[in-house]
């Protein structure tokens, strides 16, 4: 069964919806207790997750079944917020529907970083993940919502050729809507009614962790949770755009020592060795790696609150944090936790960032407009990207001139690496392989 599940997987080019895009096939085999399904969507006006919850209940519970079952694990849950409501009653109504006894939902607070796996499993569980540790070493798997729907289409022969996309920002109509992998961020937008203002940039994401995308003419990927359009001057944006050298020099200069980033850090309330104030001393030095407490950048999530919401002097460890590990993993040092065992910090229980005074601070809640699932979006042309995944880019099946359906695979796994299939996500012909993508015209 378990072979099964996993080959079906892979077949269908199943990536992490909610992340990095790990592929599936390889984080869902291996033998746990819980799965956990992070409906968590605790990224502000992402609203992806809940959609998917309420509108496709079914399939998100058939694929956490399909995990379960691989997993061997006898218990899952569904993690979401009390506030997305049709939501709660949909997944509620089809745990107590489910004949196995299996399913559980947990409902969560309403704080950010609910949805980092780390803090979602202590949420849930009570368990602590090891520093640079991952879920599975406490007997856990970690699926996003979307990523279990994928799964559901898997064990039907279905792969994955489409993604749910928040549309959000200065944009006309705020939606959720389902387009084919590759679809260009220009053609979403366009569908969306068009930006509000003229002068704009997208974020490919959510305010906290998402990534300024350098112009509109980008392809929609398998991990594409969100485009938020913006002025270019949007508190949201400018640190995303400055100049990292930059950043990282006035960080340094600037930093007062006041240690809230460490206070309201959700790795270190966790009990892990991470104290974003000592990095920052770390930082005004010409060699970033060189100082012992250098490599607790190692443990950094890169979740921004201590950028976004903790530091009284608006600089950012984060993106401090972000070059130090940088930094490290290209010198090839590796966390070494010295055998201990992370306690979590008393005071955790008073230290989260409610999700509402997050946004009063980013300065987005008009933005948080809780939009409706828009679909039949078909787009005339598709630049799939073959490498959307962790791991080694898809080696191209495809030339110029073929013909083919949705569904074929154009991409495949190169022999005895970490990858993830890519197929074809509208009929066509191919007009281009080159710099990385496949281009598909209808
Ligand atoms: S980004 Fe800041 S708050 Fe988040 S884990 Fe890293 S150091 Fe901690
Ligand atoms: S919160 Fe800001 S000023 Fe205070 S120690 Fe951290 S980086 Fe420095």
């Amino acid at each position: 069964m378990n072979a099964q599940i996993v080959e079906k997987i892979r077949d269908a080019g199943v990536v992490g919806a909610g992340g990095a895009g790990f592929p599936t096939h390889v984080k869902v085999n291996a033998s746990v207790d819980t799965v956990l399904v992070n409906g968590a969507s605790c990224e502000p006006l992402l609203m992806s997750d809940p959609v998917l919850m309420e509108s496709q209940t079914a399939a998100m519970v058939r694929g956490l079944l399909a995990v379960l079952d691989c997993t061997g694990a006898g218990r899952g849950v569904i993690c979401l917020k009390g506030k997305h409501r049709k939501a709660m009653q949909a997944v509620r109504e089809a745990a107590a529907a489910d004949k196995s006894g299996r399913l559980e939902v947990f409902e969560l607070r309403d704080f950010y970083p609910a949805g980092d796996e780390q803090v979602l499993v202590h949420e849930v569980l009570g368990r602590t993940v090891p520093e640079a540790g991952i879920p599975l070493q406490v007997g856990v798997v970690v699926s996003n919502v979307e990523t279990l729907c994928n799964v559901a289409r898997a064990m039907e022969g279905t792969p994955l050729t489409e993604r749910y996309v928040t549309v959000t920002g200065e944009v006309k109509r705020h939606m959720v809507v389902r387009v084919p992998v590759g679809t260009l961020v220009e053609d979403v937008l366009a569908f969306a009614g068009g930006p509000t203002i003229t002068d704009f940039v997208v974020v490919d994401g959510g305010p906290m962790m998402g990534r300024v995308l350098p112009d509109t003419h980008q392809p929609v990927t398998k991990t594409t949770s969100g485009l938020i359009v913006l002025p270019p001057d949007h508190t949201v944006v400018a640190r995303k755009v400055m100049d990292p050298e930059r950043v990282r020099r006035i960080t340094s200069t600037i930093c007062c020592q006041c240690s809230q980033c460490t206070d309201l850090c959700p790795r270190n309330l966790l009990g892990h060795r991470l104290r974003p104030h000592l990095l920052m001393r770390a930082a005004g030095g010409t060699d970033l790696t060189a100082s012992p407490a250098a490599r607790e950048a190692l443990l950094c999530s890169e979740c921004g609150i201590c950028e976004k919401f903790a530091c009284p002097m608006l600089v950012s460890p984060r993106e401090v944090n972000a070059q130090i590990k940088r930094a490290l993993m290209q010198e090839g040092v590796r966390w070494d936790a010295q055998g201990r065992k992370p306690v979590v910090h008393p005071f955790r229980g008073t230290r989260y960032v409610p999700t509402s005074r997050l946004m009063q601070r980013l300065d987005v809640v008009k933005y948080d407009t809780h939009p409706g699932l828009v679909e039949g979006f078909a787009p005339q042309v598709v630049e799939i990207a073959l490498k959307q995944h962790i791991g080694a880019p898809a080696a191209c099946l495809v030339a110029v001139g073929d013909k083919i359906a949705r569904g074929d695979l154009i991409g495949e796994i190169p022999e005895k690496s970490l990858g993830a299939r890519v197929h074809a996500s509208i009929d066509g012909t191919v007009t281009s392989v080159a710099d990385g993508k496949v281009v598909i015209r209808a």
